[in-house]
């Protein structure tokens, strides 16, 4: 067994075997070493088993970083229409759902097996599962030694793409972290993104109640704002809505809800007074959302209007309670943490990596792409996307 590679490669995740795909175009020898029993656990989970694996309108402001340009030249070297491009190459049948989100239509491992094709073509690249990388060293200038459970190799240019730390259970580790550390980079504090809230307070009884309910919202606080579905759950708050604005949320603050969104609540009350004086509230709210929803939140905002017309309540209360539901706040307790996290906020300081070609500054031949870099996506294919445009810069240089 050969020992010495072109290139090694940390990781057979989204990052790593888009990276070994292109390096070796370049004819460079590949190995890519996972710890794992299989390739692409993250991308076979992804979207729901459908792989949301890029996004139609993709922009730099769709990603978090310390160092927000970092991003621009590789998204821009690779974009989302060059990767559509190969999808389409290989008649991977997708769809287009809300917000240019891309889906496969047949399933994730459509994505996955296109990858492991691109890595076959050339017969450049070697995979090895259940081989986990314990170590790394460099011997001179430019020869690393990488001792893994299997073996130890030798490499002259060596990729970190080991990802972040979410969902232990699919891979996530923080080797990458490790080795940055190591190697002299500053890496930013981690914590999880992408990932449901939950409540410790009252609002926690009133979340299990309405468990199973989504509605569309839009969640704010005085970072961001999203309008996407909300989705009550027994520990508290998920779906998209609530899954972005979690990337923009730190431990003790709190945020917005409007239950409302697209409606003058103010005016649309005011007006039914003149119409319909009889009516109660939660009757004129079960019109325009869920029944249940709508008696939890008659117990939060107007328990003692309950049962009182509208004819009754003065313009002033009216316009109380519309500010309540279009700006109701809420104080998560935390959130569901790496267990369920779909990305890991924070990580290997970009301002000591190249944005041409993902090398480190200090270190020549390391390289760093994809989730273990401090770029985070939003929700909607904007972290494979970050996966496929860092790889791809990294495999014109390594
Ligand atoms: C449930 C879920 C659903 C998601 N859905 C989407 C989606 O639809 N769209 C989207 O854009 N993003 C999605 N994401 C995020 C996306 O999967 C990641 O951002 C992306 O996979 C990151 O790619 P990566 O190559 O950096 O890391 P990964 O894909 O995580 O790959 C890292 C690999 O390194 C391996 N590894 C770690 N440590 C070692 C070691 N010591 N030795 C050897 N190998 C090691 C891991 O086993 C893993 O295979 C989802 C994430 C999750 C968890």
């Amino acid at each position: 067994m050969s020992m010495h590679y072109d290139v090694i490669v940390l990781g057979a995740g989204a990052s790593g075997l888009m990276l070994a795909a292109q390096a070796a175009r370049r004819g460079r020898k590949v190995l890519v070493v996972e710890k794992a029993n299989k390739v692409g656990k993250k991308i076979l989970m992804s979207g729901g088993g459908k792989c949301n694996f890029t996004n139609l309108y993709v922009e730099p402001e769709n990603f978090i970083s310390h160092n927000p340009h970092f991003v621009i030249s590789a998204l821009s070297r690779y974009s989302n229409w060059d990767f559509i491009g190969l999808v389409c190459d290989y008649g991977i049948a997708y769809e287009e759902r809300k917000h240019g989100q891309l889906f496969t239509l047949n399933g994730s491992k459509d994505i996955l097996n296109m990858l492991l094709a691109e890595c076959d073509k050339t017969k450049q690249v070697n995979i090895k599962t259940d081989c986990e990388v314990k170590a790394v060293k460099q011997l001179d200038h430019q020869l690393f030694e990488v001792q893994s459970t299997l073996a130890t190799f030798t490499c002259e240019s060596l990729v970190i793409a080991s990802g972040g730390l979410s969902i232990p259970t699919l891979g996530g580790s923080g080797i990458g972290y490790d080795l940055a550390k190591q190697f002299g980079h500053q890496v930013f504090s981690t914590r999880a993104g992408l990932v449901p809230f939950t409540f410790s307070d009252q609002f926690k009884e009133v979340t299990t109640r309405l468990s199973g309910n989504a509605l569309e919202v839009t969640l704010s606080n005085d970072k961001n704002s999203f309008t996407e579905a909300l989705l009550f759950t027994h520990r508290g708050l998920s779906g998209p809505s609530s899954l972005q604005l979690s990337n923009y949320w730190q431990t003790g603050e709190s945020f917005q809800i409007n239950f409302f969104p697209t409606q003058d609540l103010a005016d649309y009350l005011k007006q039914k007074k003149q119409q319909q004086p009889k009516v109660l509230l939660r009757t004129l709210l079960s019109e325009l959302t869920t029944k249940s929803i709508v008696l939890e939140l008659q117990q939060l905002i107007w328990p003692h209007y309950a049962e009182i017309a509208i004819a009754q309540l003065s313009d002033s209360t009216l316009e109380q309670i519309a500010a309540q539901l279009h700006g109701f706040v809420v104080k998560p307790s935390g959130t569901e943490g790496y267990r369920t996290a779909e990305v890991t906020l924070g990580g290997v300081d970009t301002a000591e990596i190249s944005s041409k070609t993902m090398q480190s500054q200090k270190v020549k031949g390391l390289y760093f792409i994809g989730e273990v870099l401090d770029v985070t996506g939003h929700l909607g294919g904007y972290n494979f996307q970050w996966a496929w445009s860092s790889a791809y810069a990294a495999a014109q240089y390594v």
